[in-house]
């Protein structure tokens, strides 16, 4: 059932959250979640996520797991639909919210995605006054943020994206599976960043 399916998700998200330092000090995991209705959205880059073999977490299998067997029933994300972001991008960039908009849960403190990059995949400068956090739940990327040096992030690894600070992400040959989370202003979208790569 969908509805297992999102428990379990929030179960294994929570776990995961509640039990990494940096994600708790960003913003505690709300008390009050309330489930939504959720209208199901495919798009190809949600088959790109379900048919990566190579993703593959030692620290969060199970939210791994979960993420993936709420896959098929979740509201995948356009958020770059209408830019010149390019086609590639598009089919290939995988997010679907947890906890927000669309996703299967609400709540007034945070928001919640899970965002996916397969390998070669360049994420261009974007911005948004939300401050954010990244946990890196599989895999590995580089992640770039103005105004300090590039980091090579792995599992269990956080960045962290102060409000309207514009930051960028790169994948080489592996894949990479995060957790992010925003707190404040969260109702604007992200747009891209007017620079060069
Ligand atoms: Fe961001």
């Amino acid at each position: 059932m969908t509805t297992d399916l999102f428990d379990t998700l929030l179960q294994e998200t929570r776990q995961a959250y509640t039990g990494h330092a940096a994600m708790m000090e960003f913003a505690p995991f709300p008390d009050v979640i309330e489930p939504q209705p959720i209208t199901p959205h495919h798009c190809p880059c949600a088959d790109v996520f379900l048919q990566d073999t190579a993703l593959a977490s030692d620290t969060y299998t199970d939210l791994h797991a979960a993420i993936a067997a709420a896959a098929p029933a979740a509201h995948w994300r356009e958020t770059y639909k209408d830019t010149d972001i390019g086609d590639d991008f598009m089919d290939r960039f995988g997010c679907y919210c947890i906890i927000g908009d669309g996703g299967p849960f609400a709540s007034d403190r945070i928001r919640l995605y899970m965002v996916y990059m397969p390998p070669h995949l360049y994420y261009p400068w974007h911005h948004h006054p939300a401050e954010e956090i990244y946990l890196v739940v599989a895999g590995q990327a580089q992640f770039r943020r103005d105004g300090t040096p590039d980091a090579h992030l792995t599992e269990g690894q956080t960045s962290f994206h102060a409000s309207n600070q514009p930051h960028a992400m790169q994948t080489a040959s592996d894949p990479v599976l995060c957790l992010v989370a925003w707190r404040n202003r969260f109702d604007t979208p992200p747009v891209l960043t007017d620079r060069k790569a």
